[in-house]
This record gives structure tokens, C-alpha cells and sequence, in this order.
């Protein structure tokens, strides 16, 4: 592998896909190094909104989640005590994430990017001109060294790839949840195709929809004393999903393998430093809803590469200080509408008022989905567009 790389990006998700297959477009030297072999599940509802399905757009990539036998998405069914509210989503689509991750990685490796696999990345100290980054091979167990002008940090809800000294604090939220998620055998009819199904509890909510191989992907969000209780996730989704009067599908009682997330609504305190600039997750997190997450790391996946190129030239603390700028103008904004949607889903009695506003004025609910999935790219010029 050559030592010095334009670009290397830490984490094959959207936003470290997205940011390679810009960066390789541009004509950029670009490494990805993601730790996990690919395609690989991850926690998630697998829901792509309008904004997510823009940004792919622009790139050219139009067709990319359909290609992968993504599904449309039209609508989102409530559930609560044993009550149900249904409202419209405009364009949104289901894929699973082993293939969408995939798809990206390999339209970026198309572009020009070259892509590394079961590869754990770590900073070093930064040196003129560059940034030193520690591969670890997991196959092999190696250890070797790369250079890279700009290190774009793409690693997910957890990452742990800074210098400590450069980290920053990740602060947890209060009462955060703690994300959780499986795929199941289901063969019923209580779970077509075409709907989010979101069933809603005190304790948690769960989120289910039909994958294009015909599993069922269910993601939820729970409160920490709801994982800790009996089977853990199990129970706890199982707990929502009587409580919202949605079945139980059989396979889940089995008891399927569920993957954990640790506390999920968090703030970074350092989204850019010398030589390297944050997105996605790593940036922050807030519960998303309708297909918001992906959303939010495309799109900064997406604001990335006029700054690489700037930074190949100069690195400056104005050009960290714009990406700050730009991660609050295109993507903070947009998180405030669902912190406080995921607060409010944290205590039942606004829960339930909340409930009643959506049943009986749909058409209310449903601008303020349509105003989530509102479509804006970010500046072909690295300019925050206020
Ligand atoms: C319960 C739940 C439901 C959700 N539902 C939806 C939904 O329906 N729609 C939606 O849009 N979003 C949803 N999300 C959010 C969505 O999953 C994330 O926002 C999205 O995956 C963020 O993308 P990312 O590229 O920032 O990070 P990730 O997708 O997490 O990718 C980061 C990658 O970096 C790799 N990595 C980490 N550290 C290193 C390292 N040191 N070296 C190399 N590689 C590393 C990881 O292995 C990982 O593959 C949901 C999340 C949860 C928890």
C-alpha cells in the first residue's frame, strides 16, 4: 500500500462512503480503512428519507438503493397503547445496510478509491503536512503506518481514532437510550412491506420494516433499565410491542441475536482539528426517526470534499472553524426537530398528547416529517450556505 494518501477516511458508513466516492471524483488519492469485513449489519431502522435520497442524486448515484432492491416507503404506522395513527413519507426507501454500506464502498472504489477491510485506523501525532495514522490488520494482526494530508473521521456513534489529547469529551446525554436490533424470520402479514412500523412504550420504541430479502429488521431505541431486565433487548422490545398492541412475531420469542449500542444521544466537543475534520455519528447523535441518521451523514459526507481539497493546499483554522459551521447549518438544524421529538416520546403524558395531535391532524404531523426530508446539498465550494 503507497504511505501517502490526499485523503484517508476512518469508517466505511454513509458518511465515509459518501465523503471517498466525492473526494475519488475529484481526482483525490483516497484510502478508506474500515474495521469490520463488509457487508456487515449494523443497529438500524435501514429507512432512507428524501434528503438521503438527494444527496446520492447529486452524485449521480440516483439509482444506487433501488439497483440494491431497495423498496419504496410510504408511509409510517403508529403505534401506541394499543392505538393506531398512520401518516405519508415522501420518497423514502428500506435497504438493508450490508448492501447499501456496500453499494457506496464499491461506487467509491469505481470512482478511484481504494478500500481496506478489517483494518482498525488510529491518529498519531501530526507532523508538517500531514497526519500520521496506525493500521492494525485483524487478519494478519499486523501493524504498519500511513500518511495522509487530511483525515476524515467517518467511525461511527462510538469512534475512538483521535489522539487522546485532540478527543475531546463525547458527552452523553441525559437519559439517553441505548440502541438496539435484529433481523427475524417473519412469514405473517402484520408487518407489510412499504411502512415503517413504529411501536411506541414507555420504556422504548421499536421500529420494524420489511428488508428486500423479505427479513425484518427491527431497530429500537431503549431506556438503559429496560436492556438490563430479564433477556435484555428481547424483553425490552417485546415489552414495546405488547404494549403498543402491535404482535410479537414468533422468531423474536425464540430468541434471535441482537446487537447493542451504547447510550446513542451524545455531543462531540471536536468535529475538526489539525488535519482532520468529523462527520456522521461521530459528530454527534440524536435518535433519528424517519431515515434522518443516513440523511445527516450523507450530507456531511457530502459537504467534505471542497474542504480536503482547500486543506491539501493549506490547513487552516478558519477552514476547521466553516466545517463547524457547516455540520450546525445543514445537519444541526435539522437534529433539533427530532431531539425534541425523542424527548417528548421519553415521558407518557406528552407521548400521549402528541399521540391525539397526530391522530387527529395528520396533515400537521405530516410538514413537519416533509420538513425533515427537505432537500439541501451542501456547497460545492466549502462555504456553509446560511
Ligand atoms: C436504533 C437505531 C435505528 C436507526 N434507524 C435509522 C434509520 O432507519 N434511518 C437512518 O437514516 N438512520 C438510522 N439510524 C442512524 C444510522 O444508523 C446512523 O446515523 C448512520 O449509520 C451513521 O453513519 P456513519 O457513517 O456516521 O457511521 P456508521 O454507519 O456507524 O459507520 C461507521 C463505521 O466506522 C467503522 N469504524 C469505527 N471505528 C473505526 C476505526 N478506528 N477504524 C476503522 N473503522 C472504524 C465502523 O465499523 C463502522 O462501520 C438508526 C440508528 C439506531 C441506533
Amino acid at each position: 500500500m503507497q504511505t501517502l494518501w490526499d485523503v484517508l477516511i476512518i469508517g466505511g458508513g454513509p458518511a465515509g462512503g459518501l465523503a471517498a466516492l466525492d473526494c475519488a471524483k475529484q481526482g483525490m488519492r483516497v484510502l478508506l480503512v474500515e474495521q469490520r469485513s463488509f457487508p456487515r449489519w449494523k443497529v438500524c431502522g435501514c429507512c432512507f428519507n428524501n434528503q438521503a435520497q438527494a444527496i446520492l442524486s447529486s452524485r449521480g448515484e440516483s439509482n444506487l438503493i433501488v439497483d440494491c432492491g431497495g423498496q419504496t416507503l410510504d408511509s409510517l404506522r403508529l403505534g401506541l397503547r394499543g392505538r393506531e395513527a398512520t401518516l405519508s413519507l415522501p420518497n423514502g426507501y428500506v435497504l438493508s445496510r450490508e448492501r447499501f454500506d456496500q453499494a457506496l464502498i464499491h461506487a467509491a472504489i469505481k470512482a478511484g478509491a481504494t478500500a481496506r477491510f478489517a483494518i482498525t485506523a488510529q491518529i498519531e501525532a501530526t507532523s508538517p503536512g500531514y497526519r500520521r495514522v496506525r493500521l492494525k490488520d485483524h487478519q494478519s494482526g499486523a501493524t504498519s503506518h500511513v500518511k495522509a494530508r487530511v483525515v476524515l473521521v467517518a467511525a461511527g456513534l462510538c469512534q475512538r481514532c483521535l489522539p487522546k489529547n485532540e478527543a475531546g469529551q463525547s458527552r452523553i446525554r441525559k437519559q439517553s437510550r441505548h440502541g438496539a436490533g435484529c433481523v427475524v424470520d417473519d412469514d405473517s402479514d402484520h408487518y407489510p412491506s412499504g411502512a415503517i412500523h413504529m411501536a411506541i412504550g414507555d420504556q422504548g420504541y421499536v421500529g420494524l420494516v420489511r428488508r428486500e430479502d423479505g427479513l425484518l429488521n427491527l431497530a429500537g431505541a431503549f431506556d438503559r433499565d429496560a436492556l438490563s431486565q430479564g433477556r435484555g433487548a428481547v424483553d425490552a422490545a417485546q415489552h414495546v410491542l405488547n404494549q403498543a398492541g402491535f404482535p410479537v412475531p414468533p422468531t423474536l420469542q425464540r430468541g434471535q441475536r441482537w446487537q447493542l449500542t451504547p447510550a446513542l444521544s451524545r455531543n462531540a466537543d471536536v468535529v475538526a482539528g489539525e488535519r482532520f475534520l468529523v462527520m456522521g455519528d461521530a459528530a454527534g447523535y440524536v435518535e433519528p426517526f424517519t431515515g434522518e441518521g443516513m440523511a445527516w451523514a450523507l450530507t456531511a459526507g457530502a459537504a467534505a470534499a471542497p474542504f480536503v481539497l482547500e486543506g491539501l493546499e493549506r490547513w487552516t483554522g478558519d477552514l476547521e472553524t466553516r466545517w463547524k459551521t457547516t455540520l450546525q447549518v445543514h445537519i444541526g438544524r435539522r437534529q433539533m426537530v427530532c431531539r425534541a421529538l425523542s424527548s417528548v416520546l421519553k415521558r407518557p403524558v406528552p407521548t400521549t398528547v402528541l399521540f391525539e395531535l397526530v391522530t387527529r391532524w395528520p396533515s400537521v404531523a405530516e410538514s413537519i416529517v416533509s420538513s425533515l426530508n427537505e432537500e439541501k446539498l451542501p456547497s460545492a465550494k466549502g462555504e456553509p450556505c446560511l
